[in-house]
């Protein structure tokens, strides 16, 4: 009975998300490449807009176009107001305690370098050491890697296993009390998989470190609460999410934040300036120097709002589906080796098949209207892992369909006997 009962919400979940009718918010899904519908499915390197973001952009630069914080003119106001109310808006999705907690940078990359380059130089120190997995994108691994550099400290990886899933015992055993951050993705760009993020957090704080999370593949599958996680750093990317490209986020415990250095100086950080000293400014502006990007933030706080419309848990639901879908269709074709198969994934399946490079892979299926990626996904370390050069990735969001899917299926088998 169970049993049943969850198969009947599950399905109820999943119905509750109308994919045709959302993908009428996404113009962009409504053309033909090469003479064929398009079929997107490169979402995890970056999401196309809904026309309530795109309207967004428009309708600020049509009539409220202004720099903010500094004019008592009325497009100022607005501006301002919009540009504060989206960090509100994103306050509450990660479910943090303020809003000054979230900080607006220009994706995860910057949100990471700067808690790298602020409180990795404040606090890191020779001897101590910084934990990543092996499952990181470069830019939760190069950071790190200057800051150990310039420190003196190393940097400790915690191994993946043939599924791509995070070893937890050789975690336990890397952590030490010389350990000062541990610094993980949420979900894996390159193989999907979901990391016990949670469990990672508190086991870290158990020995005194900190633990930043990537969640620049997070947000737009799953539901995130900062405050629940107790992570002490969260980044993720507006683009990964429906928003603009151009606008990140970095929340960060309010504590922790007030004590960091600024990482840049200008317009906006300061309270007061003379040529003996400069007071900074509260959080969270002493981390945005200079006019910050207006537009686009609004833009994310909107695609934010679009998302909470349409439903984390609807979204999880569905895709979870479409992913199984795609697994067992895409996983059937002859030669297909699929790359992360962990018990918990979101959204993405990377795979090769046989010995076709996966950039022809990817230019064949091109020419059938589909958009995948091809290459080391900026992952190259899972590559290595799993002994392949590269691989090809179809990703999913909750405007693709079981359709998109059968026509990705298709398009692999041309390419299989064109390769034959
Ligand atoms: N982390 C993960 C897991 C990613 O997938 C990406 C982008 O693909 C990034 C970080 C970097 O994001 P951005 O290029 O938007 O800064």
């Amino acid at each position: 009975m169970a049993a049943n009962s969850t198969t009947v919400e599950v399905a109820e979940r999943v119905t509750a998300l109308d994919p045709e009718a959302l993908r009428r918010d996404f113009p962009i899904l409504d053309q033909q490449v090469h003479g064929k519908p398009l079929v997107y499915l490169d979402n995890a390197a970056t999401t196309q807009k809904p026309r309530a973001v795109i309207d967004a952009l428009v309708h600020y630069y049509e009539h409220d176009n202004a720099n903010v914080h500094r004019g008592v003119h009325e497009l100022s106001q607005r501006a301002t107001n919009d540009y504060e109310n989206a960090r509100t808006t994103v306050q509450k999705f990660l479910g943090a305690a303020e809003p000054e907690e979230i900080i607006y940078t220009r994706g995860t990359t910057e949100s990471i370098n700067l808690v790298t380059a602020s409180w990795g130089r404040a606090n890191v120190r020779a001897g101590d050491e910084i934990l990543i997995s092996a499952m990181e994108h470069h830019s939760n691994i190069v950071p790190w890697q200057m800051l150990c550099e310039e420190k003196g400290a190393t940097l400790k990886v915690v191994p993946i296993n043939d599924d791509g899933e995070f070893l937890f015992d050789e975690y336990r055993k890397l952590l030490s009390n010389r350990t000062k951050i541990v610094a993980v993705n949420h979900v894996s760009n390159a193989l999907g998989t979901i990391n016990p993020v949670a469990d990672i957090i508190k086991l870290a704080h158990e020995y005194g470190a900190l633990a930043l999370i990537d969640g620049a593949q997070a947000v737009a599958h799953l539901k995130v609460n900062v405050q629940k996680l107790d992570c002490d750093f969260y980044a993720f990317s507006s683009h990964k999410i429906f928003g603009p490209t151009g606008i990140g986020i970095l929340y960060g415990k309010r504590a922790l934040l007030e004590a960091m250095p600024p990482c840049e100086g200008g317009g906006d950080m300061i309270k007061s300036v003379t040529f003996e000293k400069t007071i900074y400014n509260d959080l969270p502006y002493k981390f945005e120097a200079g006019t910050p990007n207006i537009a686009d933030a609004i833009g994310l706080g909107v695609a934010i709002q679009y998302v909470n419309d349409v439903g984390l848990d609807a979204i999880g639901a569905y895709e979870d589906d479409l992913l199984q879908y795609a697994t067992e269709r895409v996983g059937a074709i002859d030669g297909i080796r699929i790359i992360g198969t962990a018990k918990h994934k979101a959204s993405v399946l990377s795979f090769t098949l046989g010995q076709i490079h996966p950039h022809d892979l990817g230019t064949v299926l091109d020419r059938e209207g589909i958009a995948i990626r091809a290459g080391h996904h900026c992952a190259q370390p899972v590559m290595e892992r799993f002994k392949v050069a590269a691989t090809a990735r179809a990703s999913f969001a909750f405007y693709n369909t079981r359709d998109d899917v059968d026509r990705l299926v298709a398009a692999l088998e041309k390419a299989r006997e064109i390769f034959a």
